[in-house]
């Protein structure tokens, strides 16, 4: 699957159009009923943290983003089940105008549903019509596109005392009357701009504090978490995962604790050029120990050589944090990957549930990291309960139940060489998330299998704003396209459903999936699991055998988990339908997904009733394949050469591999004929920002930019001769 049918020259038509869709297009796509006046009350004007910990006295509502402060994304509500689910159709559905990663769980409250889209925009639906209430844009620079590192999404609001909060991909936590959406205040939460800082995540609320991270640390970013007073913006706490600056005093006992495990010899200095550890997604809160949890990301460069050359576990890089809530003081720390230096963020969900183990009720949380291995670990002190390995794992062999270190396999670390492990970068679970089940006693978890080929650079240098990996993923392409040649292409990663038995630590069934890339998960009180593909399909299954119970075709690829409520005893399943996210960027891994069936990556929520519609229409592609062939242009092989390292090392991340799209990115090899004379423009000036498509001048130099587009020209002529002339053709 290296080179494009013809069809796909349609995906990139229509990512450069959309692009620049102003928001304002947004309307409902199907209407129902009158136009209903503004609630006199502000819905959700009663959430508070006894009302979200309360969460099963409301069954119809979904208030915090796993609907109750445990993550557990089980709703109570049984009136779709096992044997009626089969006449699930559409209610509604609503048209985001999107064509980027949609990762949100719906928040419905008071008869409101409350989305985020990708470049972080907020809508109010009536949650029984889908009429559109109103509409927020942060208006995001476009140019945020490149700082970050897997997709311009978000994941959604967070509720308190009739108000929305989101986090915006620039950075900013903002509180909007949930009325009217108006805007009551916003806050910069980058305390830094010097370093790159993003937010993805859904912020959290308990003890009249918003909570929220942020992501940044494939950049330079040094990641915390802030705590800011729910009424007046006021920041009330905030805590670092990584040191800073060892010359100074750190800024609580845990840092300077976790100071220990860095090595602050290197050529590079960690607090200098970030560090990372970012918590970008993740959060669950226990009332009753009022602990909040988080999982962090990986170091910051990703290779623990350039970081900390002497190694050290680089603490509290991939862990999951407990805090104090009301304080934001330490409690305890596990870390899931010592020393990452495989891009093993800890940042997958953190499921807290009452467990019987060896015959005592145990407070657990349960958390399934990128590293493969399912951890149940005691909540109030941190210590290891068990962990086994829930996807293929070669980079350990297992955790050492008494130190709960995982035992490293000798090979995985790549210094001076190349390394090949499972998990991927992208991990055995990434964020979307899993659910537990109360009423089978299993976690259900979106697992991958993939390999990873890790290279080290060996000319680092650090430069701000842009990726500071410390692996050179020209030499890992290089190394790809030679396994190819050599007639033993990497094998294609793949995507699972599998049921978890968190208590014997083990598999109960699984059910593969189209793509790799899947949905989060949702169960009911129905007995039923709801999970969607990277191929379109929206499928509920028996939660305790695993069989297809119900599926429907949405046309568009899934990331986001679904989530149910009920309003006048009528149950909705509602979920947004728009791929893209890290795995989406490429379509190396997960050839033949809904993109490239329909041309068309436009984003969708639906929601779904029994007695609904059952089939769905793909919305029809807009803009047109290119009629001429790219244009000639002389370029010798050092050029190309040159081009495919740059290229590589600087476009890959959201161009793919190869120069072949995902499809919710301009495919590069697709473009239109235009846009070849204009590389300088877009590449260094940034005449496509706006779009998302920052300029590069302080990454890349006229000739560098000369060498991409030769490279791209050259993989584009491949995939015009392949689509016009046959399969067949060998670069
Ligand atoms: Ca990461």
């Amino acid at each position: 699957m290296i080179f494009a049918s013809v069809s796909r020259f349609r995906a990139a038509a229509v990512g450069l159009a959309l692009m620049a869709a102003p928001f304002s297009l947004a309307t409902a796509y199907f209407q129902f009923g009158a136009i209903a006046a503004p609630a006199t009350t502000a819905p959700g004007a009663g959430v508070d943290g006894a009302k979200i910990a309360n969460a099963d006295a409301d069954p119809g509502e979904w208030l915090s983003h796993g609907r109750t402060y445990s993550e557990q994304r089980f709703s109570p509500l049984a009136k779709i089940n096992t044997t009626n689910v089969k006449s699930l159709g559409v209610a509604w559905e609503y048209r985001t105008y999107s064509v980027r990663g949609l990762e949100a769980t719906p928040i419905v409250v008071d008869g409101v549903m409350y989305i985020t889209l990708s470049w972080s925009k907020v809508i109010a639906l009536d949650a029984r019509s889908g009429k559109e209430l109103w509409t927020y844009d942060p208006k995001v620079p476009g140019g945020t596109g490149r700082y970050a590192c897997c997709d311009v999404v978000n994941r959604g609001v967070a509720l308190w005392k009739g108000a929305v909060y989101v986090g915006t991909l620039d950075g900013r936590l903002v509180k909007l009357d949930s009325r009217t959406g108006k805007v009551l205040w916003t806050i910069d939460t980058v305390e830094n701009h010097k370093h790159t800082y993003t937010i993805t995540g859904a912020p959290r609320a308990m003890d009249g504090l918003i909570v929220i991270g942020n992501g940044g640390a494939e950049y330079d970013s040094r990641g915390y978490v802030t705590a800011f007073d729910a009424v007046s913006g006021k920041k009330v706490w905030r805590f670092h995962v990584v040191p800073g600056d060892p010359s100074k005093p750190q800024e609580n006992a845990a840092l300077q604790l976790a100071l220990k495990t860095w090595d602050t010899t290197g050529k590079y200095k960690f607090w200098q050029i970030g560090g990372g550890g970012a918590p970008w997604n993740s959060m669950s809160y226990d009332p009753v120990l009022d602990l909040l949890y988080f999982g962090t990301g990986n170091g910051n460069p990703w290779n623990r050589e350039i970081r900390s050359p002497k190694g050290g576990d680089n603490l509290y890089l991939s862990s999951v944090v407990a805090l104090h809530a009301k304080t934001g003081e330490f409690a305890w720390a596990y870390q899931t990957t010592p020393g990452d230096t495989w891009d093993f963020d800890s940042t997958a969900d953190v499921v807290l549930a009452d467990l019987t183990i060896d015959g005592k009720l145990r407070h657990v949380l349960m958390h399934a990291p990128k590293n493969g291995f399912f951890y149940v670990i005691d909540r109030a002190t941190g210590k290891l309960i068990s962990a086994q390995k829930f996807a293929t794992v070669t980079w350990a062999k297992g955790i050492d139940p008494k130190t709960g270190k995982p035992i490293e396999d000798a090979d995985a670390r790549y210094r001076n060489k190349m390394a090949v492990i499972y998990p991927q970068e992208t991990g055995a679970h990434n964020w979307q998330p899993m659910t537990f089940d109360p009423q089978t006693g299993l976690v259900y978890i979106p697992a991958m299998d993939g390999a990873a080929i890790f290279v080290g650079s060996k000319d680092f240098t650090y430069k701000p704003g842009a990726w500071n990996l410390g692996v050179d993923f020209a030499a890992i392409s290089q190394a790809v396209l030679q396994a190819i040649a050599s007639g033993k292409p990497p094998p294609p990663a793949v995507g699972f459903i599998k049921a978890w038995d968190p208590v014997a630590q083990k598999e109960v069934w699984q059910v593969a999936m189209g793509g790799s890339w899947n949905s989060g998960l949702l169960t009911t009180g129905g007995g039923l699991l709801f999970g969607g593909d990277a191929y379109g399909n929206f499928s509920a299954y028996d939660a305790k055998a695993g069989h297809k119970l119900w599926s429907i075709d949405l046309k568009t690829g899934i990331l986001a988990p679904a989530m149910t409520y009920s309003i006048g005893g009528e149950q909705y399943i509602a979920l947004l339908a728009g791929w893209g996210g890290a795995g989406g960027l490429a379509a190396f891994r997960d050839p033949g997904t809904a993109l490239s069936r329909f041309q068309t990556n436009q984003g969708r929520l639906f929601v779904f009733k029994l007695g609904g519609r059952q089939s769905v229409q793909p919305l029809a592609p807009e803009g047109s394949p290119p009629t001429e062939p790219p244009p000639l242009t002389p370029a010798d092989w050092a050029m190309l050469d040159r081009g495919f390292t740059m290229y590589h090392r600087t476009c890959l991340v959201c161009h793919g591999f190869f120069a072949q799209s995902g499809g919710e990115v301009p495919d590069l090899r697709l473009a239109p004929n235009e846009i070849w004379g204009q590389y300088d423009n877009i590449v260094l000036n940034g005449a496509l920002s706006d779009g998302g498509m920052a300029s590069f001048k302080d990454v890349l130099s006229k000739n560098d930019v000369a060498a991409i587009r030769a490279y791209v020209l050259q993989q584009s002529h491949l995939a015009w001769d392949q689509a016009h002339k046959g399969p067949g053709h060998k670069p």
